[in-house]
């Protein structure tokens, strides 16, 4: 399980930054000051006693004002509560309870997570408790008087709000990377396995099946650990001839819906064939992270142009991961084996990236600028208005645009190249949500 995370949420002004900020114990954050509309999530590394959380600050809610961009803050806070373990809710005493506080608890009791109601401004600890009093209303239990600015009150609030949070001991910062190795029969996949296993620390899998035939290799480099999906179906032997059909096809979908990232094992004598066309269109579907393995690269004559031809020509036969890093290895001699875990931790960490929303409306100016989005048979021209990363595994991000319709697949993979040149993203898919105007 990673980092808890909770979620600071009230209206507007009432002084949940500088809780946050409080909270976090002034550690540092991804900060946007852009006004209004872009106000980002922002996460900080929190902790009290034992337990390590995040604190995600987001947009102020606004249920009574229909401004033109309230169903984005709304969007970015439901967010922010889905992912969260608890929240604290945050009023402001010296304002009173008003009925945007009330909309807000209405909300929030529809949601499963538990609330802790934080009575914000109360620098007298006296005047606090009859300041939060009235808030009892709300019906979210108890009102903690606090001062985000003198910081009286925070103790109670973060006791409180810990018994929400898992122990320490459930906690893993540093999460295992689970591998998928995939491709056709013969491609050396199990030679690949004994080469990469031999040179990690391999640990016996936890979860096995019988204890002779462990479904799962654990392997650690370093302070990385990895586990290998399925190894039991890659190292049984099969005498038997190949049938049309068998290539259990299956198995290598059931261990990439496991897997974060696949290997995706090629053979360089046979090149790309229909079925791997199939396995690579697959990954981009269940969008894990994938480095392309040209196994056997010792069995191939070269010059000095091979290397470059065949990336080209494999590149354009797997064009449903043309974002995926490729790697020219040989399991039989060990040749560049050592290197393909390097290139694991680098998709991965693309694959599990959080772009900033400011950083992600300039790639948006940015390409808006170069190509302006196109104008359907009536005139009417796409616009789209801004992007926010709303998830990452694999990076998705919304883009909310007048009409979904109004923007053909040409202008969509426009989009994506371009946040590909500006924002790297190499071994992960990335997907784009376009939502019309609600
Ligand atoms: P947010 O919009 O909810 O994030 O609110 P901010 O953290 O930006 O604070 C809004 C205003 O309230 C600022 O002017 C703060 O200085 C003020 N403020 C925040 N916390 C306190 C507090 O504990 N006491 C008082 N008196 N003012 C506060
Ligand atoms: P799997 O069916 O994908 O697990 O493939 P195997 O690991 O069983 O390998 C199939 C055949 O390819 C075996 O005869 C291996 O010796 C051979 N092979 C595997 N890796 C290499 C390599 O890097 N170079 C060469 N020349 N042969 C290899």
């Amino acid at each position: 399980m990673p980092l808890p995370i909770v979620a600071v949420i009230g209206r507007p002004n009432v002084g949940k930054s500088t809780l946050v900020n409080r909270l976090a114990g002034g550690r540092e954050a991804i900060v946007h000051d852009q006004p209004g509309v872009t106000r980002d999530r922002t996460y900080r590394n929190a902790f009290w006693g034992d337990r390590d959380f995040q604190v995600v600050d987001t947009g102020g809610l606004v249920f009574d004002d229909e401004t033109e961009f309230l169903p984005f803050i709304r969007e970015q806070a439901l967010s922010a509560l889905s992912e969260a373990r608890a929240a604290v809710f945050v009023v402001d005493g010296q304002a009173g309870l008003t009925d945007g506080d009330r909309e807000i608890a209405n909300w929030l009791r529809q949601h499963p997570v538990p609330v802790v109601l934080a009575v914000n401004k109360c620098e007298s600890p006296t005047e606090g408790l009859a300041l939060a009093a009235e808030f009892w209303e709300l019906g979210l239990g108890e009102p903690y008087p606090v001062s985000g600015i003198h910081g009286n009150g925070t103790g109670e609030l973060l006791d409180l709000l810990v018994t929400h949070l898992p122990p320490p001991e459930q906690i893993e910062t540093e999460p295992e990377s689970k591998i998928a190795i995939v491709g056709r029969p013969n491609v050396g996949k199990s030679s690949l396995l004994n080469a990469f296993v031999g040179e990690n620390r391999a640990i016996v899998s936890p979860i096995s099946g019988t204890t002779r035939d462990p479904i799962d290799t654990l392997i650690e480099n370093g302070d990385n650990r990895y586990r290998l999906i399925d190894t039991a179906g890659i190292r049984k032997k099969k005498n038997v001839e190949y049938g049309p059909e068998f290539f259990g096809i299956n198995r290598a979908f059931k261990a990439i819906r496991r897997s974060d990232i696949v290997l995706f094992v090629v053979d360089a004598l046979d090149g790309v064939t229909e079925q791997d066309q199939k396995l690579a269109g697959r990954i981009e579907d269940e969008g894990r992270a994938c480095i392309v393995v040209v196994n056997k690269w010792d069995a191939v004559e070269k010059d000095s142009h091979t290397i470059y031809e065949y990336e080209k020509d494999l590149k354009n036969r797997l064009y449903f991961v043309n974002w995926a890093p490729m790697i020219f290895v040989s399991a039989k001699t060990g040749k560049r084996v050592e290197n393909i875990l390097a290139l694991v931790d680098t998709a991965i960490e693309q694959y599990r990236r959080r772009v900033s929303t400011a950083v992600i409306n300039e790639v948006l100016e940015e390409a808006l600028r170069w190509h302006t989005p196109p104008t359907n048979r009536q005139g009417r021209q796409g616009k789209i208005y801004y992007g926010t990363q709303v998830s990452s595994e694999p990076p998705t991000i919304a883009l909310f645009v007048n009409d979904p319709k109004r923007f053909n697949d040409n202008y969509r993979r426009y989009i994506e190249r371009h946040f590909r040149t500006e924002l790297g993203f190499e071994g992960t898919p990335i997907r784009f949500l376009w939502r019309g105007k609600k």
